[in-house]
């Protein structure tokens, strides 16, 4: 007798990318068989035909714990979290782990270490200063004893802290490297001094052997300067050097609007007004903005995310023609369970990509495309239970209907940015089935995933 049965459908594999009809059986919150056989099972999901995909795998997140962001992702088929990106982690993790085992949540979550609070409780608070030495050596023991707790990487959020230098750099990610974990990186610029920043980036990869994850390829080179930025990347992999990336489907993205990304002149670089600023929440909701409404949200709003219309959305398709572009939501990062969503992304981002770049535009097989949110980054954050459903695994599913599969959430001007995505059909973490029909039936089936011992594949492994 079985837990759990997802009877009936195409399982994909993208490890040994095949499609099988086949029927996918779990026990105590693990995969068990998978079979045509008919096995009897306390609980019953019909496929009907339809897919049966590892649960998708978030690589670049801003989750931790919060609830209305977590069943946002989950409606999209997202079954495990990597959060703590762009340099803002926790300021106690084994607090917050104990908490989260303690209540469960809807999805695992994966957490990397934040540089960013790691200078400030290493007591640099000017985001403009570079650390002393003395700060360096306290960030770097707080680092080490976070990768001890279960922390599964090391985040940069370096266009947050432009005061960062490359001895905090170098040293954070060394010791990253020691532990054999990835340094995911915001690089220091978008636009066109971008692809200087994503140069300090390889060579950062270079100098101290850390694999680095060059965050949300779309939000930094999506302006007309993709191609360069992909030849960069792709030339740096063949030359041995451990360096991925992933991207999300929107190049008009959102974040604070007291954050030095809105510093003086920002709008010069981005050629834009002030009306390609839209507000999501609060005194502006739903709004563009004008010189005095951006003024008054930087000197009496800071905390809150606003959004900038920008980009070349041609060239998010474009970023996917590396086979390791990974796909990231930076779902959560403003968010909150009394906002809600805070950017389309939040509810939108893996229906959009498999929509857009299988069904619509058909840059990619199915398979291809279920692997950048399945077996890629599960290799790449050392999940070795996760990203392909093979008996062992941890029983993380997503079940879809390739053919109704579409993204219904807009932008705030625009309509609802947390309207749900058609076609995921059912969501099951570790062995609990979660969301059937977009209803959430369960929000505590998902599990901290600690990775202290766990190997994380180097990018050549992924050519
Ligand atoms: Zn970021």
């Amino acid at each position: 007798m079985y837990d759990i049965a997802v009877m009936n459908g195409i399982v994909i594999d993208p490890k040994n990318r095949r499609l099988t009809a086949a029927n996918v059986y779990c026990r105590d919150g693990k995969i068990a068989e998978i079979s045509r056989e008919i096995r009897e099972s306390a609980k019953v999901i019909n496929a009907g035909g339809r897919y049966v995909s590892p649960g998708f795998i978030d690589i670049h997140a801003h989750i931790e714990g919060k609830k209305r962001c977590g069943a946002l992702l989950c409606q999209q088929g997202v079954t495990t979290a990597v959060n703590g990106n762009c340099g803002n982690g926790l300021d106690d993790y084994p607090g917050f782990f104990r908490a989260m085992d303690k209540s469960g949540f809807i999805i695992n979550q994966v957490e990397l270490s934040g540089a960013s609070t790691l200078r400030q409780k290493a007591g640099q608070l000017d985001r403009y200063a570079p650390m002393t030495a003395a700060q360096i050596d306290i960030a770097n023991g707080l680092l080490q004893e976070e990768l001890q707790a279960g922390t599964a990487g090391l985040s940069f959020g370096l266009e947050y802290m432009p005061g960062t230098d490359r001895e905090e750099l170098y040293t954070l990610s060394r010791t990253a490297a020691r532990y054999g974990k990835p340094v995911t990186v915001h690089i220091r610029c978008d636009l066109s001094p971008g692809l200087d920043a994503l140069v300090e980036v390889i060579e950062l990869s270079r100098f101290t052997g850390a694999g680095v994850q060059v965050s949300h390829a779309a939000y930094q080179f999506g302006f007309g300067m993709m191609r360069q930025a992909l030849d960069i990347i792709d030339n740096a992999v063949s030359e041995g050097l451990d360096v991925s990336c992933d991207s999300g489907m929107y190049t008009s993205f959102g974040t604070r609007i007291g954050s030095a990304v809105f510093d003086d002149g920002c709008l010069e670089n981005w050629h834009c007004s002030y009306d390609a600023i839209v507000m999501p929440a609060g005194k502006y909701a739903g709004q563009r903005l004008d010189r005095e409404s951006f003024e008054d949200l930087r000197k009496n709003f800071p905390h809150d995310t606003a959004i900038v219309l920008i980009g070349a959305p041609a060239e998010i398709p474009m970023a996917f023609e590396l086979p390791y572009m990974m796909v990231g939501s930076d779902a959560g990062g403003d968010a909150s369970d009394t906002l809600g969503a805070v950017h389309p992304q939040d509810a939108a981002t893996f229906p959009r990509f498999i929509r857009q770049m299988v069904v619509e535009q058909k840059k990619l097989t199915l398979i291809d495309a279920v692997s950048r949110m399945t077996i890629l980054p599960a290799q790449r954050m050392g999940l070795s239970k996760k990203g392909c459903l093979s008996p062992g695994n941890d029983a993380d599913i997503t079940v879809f209907d390739l053919a109704a599969i579409r993204d219904n959430a807009v932008f705030p001007h625009q309509g609802r940015m947390d309207a749900l995505p058609d076609g995921i059909c059912a969501v099951v973490v570790n062995g609990k089935a979660v969301i059937e029909d977009k209803r959430i039936i369960n929000d505590t089936a998902g599990k901290i995933c600690y990775s202290p011992n766990n190997t994380c594949y180097r990018s050549s492994s992924f050519l």
